[in-house]
């Protein structure tokens, strides 16, 4: 207003700063994201073009080519790094360079009180908006970034489930066959290492079948469950329970001689048959019978070992059940008040 541009120049100017933003904001709206910000790139640098027109016009008046200025400076920045900065820069020197060539202008570095005013005014107000957004930004950043960690230890947690559950036999919860094959290997080299004995312990309850077709299968799991807290409570550090299938359990007891491995296996045998389980009518109760192979003595193997104590379980069962076999003494049966 201080340099009375006339009209035309005013009505470039509404059509500028005024319309074409607007026009271009709905032109654009309905693009594709990726092209929306080539299109806005695009658009700063045109609209540096047209400050450096304008601030060339008006003699390069101080505050506002300053204002201009830093307002692409920072808009391109912060879209295409250095880069956009440098660009931008360029963009308003063509600017002027092209006005001068046109309208030349003497330079006018002073303005009136209130252009200066409103020059700084609305340069802090741009600077303010653009720190309000960078905060907003960050503050999403941080949500997000809080909601994906939590998400990440939910799924932690979950694959930790997943695998314990994989890991676990669903009726007893008792570990399963595939926990065994895993594990078995490394507690045996651990053994060998510290020089110390291992006993594997097969263990099949004595006519499961019939306690299924007398009592129902639901008496017959709450039997199995029966065993495994048995064989749990029994269990020490470094031994390992678990559900070998159907009936049959299978009791890893690390760091034992061949003396204290029967010992343990004779105490589970009279625990499981004083036993006494709750259904309809009389209570009842049953036996179990255990084959015993001894690490390294029958086998170094885990395959091997089970193999041998499932022999020895097999003589246990011919020799009338409700009894303890070790391996390599098929003979040694030991019934209750036998040895
Ligand atoms: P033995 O003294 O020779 O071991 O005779 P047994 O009747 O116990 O024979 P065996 O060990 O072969 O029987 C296993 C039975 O266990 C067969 C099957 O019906 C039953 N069984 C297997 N899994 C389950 C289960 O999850 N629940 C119940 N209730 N029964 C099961
Ligand atoms: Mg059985």
């Amino acid at each position: 207003a201080d340099r009375q541009p006339g009209p035309i120049a005013w009505l470039l100017l509404v059509l500028q700063f005024m319309v074409y933003p607007q026009v271009l904001y709905l032109l654009t709206r309905r693009l594709p994201q990726q092209r929306q910000r080539q299109v806005e790139v695009r658009n700063m640098l045109l609209d540096a073009l047209g400050f450096g027109l304008w601030c060339s016009f008006l003699g390069l008046p101080l505050w506002i080519t300053f204002t201009m200025y830093i307002g692409v400076s920072m808009n391109l920045l912060v879209f295409e790094s250095f880069r956009g900065w440098v660009q931008a820069t360029l963009c308003m020197a063509l600017g002027i360079a092209v006005m001068q060539g046109l309208h030349p202008t003497p330079w006018q570095a002073d303005t009136s009180l209130l252009t200066t005013g409103l020059s700084m005014f609305t340069l802090g107000l741009y600077i303010l908006a653009f720190a309000y957004d960078a905060y907003l930004r960050a503050t999403s950043l941080h949500r997000h970034r809080a909601q994906l960690r939590q998400q990440l230890e939910a799924n932690h947690r979950l694959q930790t489930q997943l695998t314990e559950l994989a890991l676990r036999d669903p009726l007893t919860g008792l570990y399963n066959r595939r926990h065994l094959d895993e594990t078995m290997q490394l507690q045996l080299q651990r053994c060998a290492v510290m020089g110390s004995g291992a006993a594997v312990l097969l263990l099949d309850i004595d006519h499961f079948k019939q306690i299924n077709d007398r009592h129902g299968h639901a008496v017959g799991d709450q039997l199995l469950q029966t065993l495994a807290q048995l064989l749990l409570r029994n269990c020490r550090a470094g031994d390992t329970a678990c559900r070998y299938g159907g009936d049959e359990f299978l009791l890893l007891l690390t760091e034992v001689t061949l003396d204290a491995a029967l010992a343990r296996a004779q105490q589970l045998r009279q625990d499981f048959a004083v036993q006494q389980l709750r259904v309809e009518g009389p209570s009842l109760s049953t036996t179990l019978s255990c084959g015993l192979a001894l690490f390294p003595a029958h086998g170094t193997e885990p395959a091997r070992l089970i193999q041998r104590a499932d022999q020895a379980l097999y003589q246990a069962k011919l020799h009338g059940r409700n009894a303890v076999v070790v391996f390599e003494h098929h003979l040694e049966t030991c019934t209750d008040g036998a040895k």
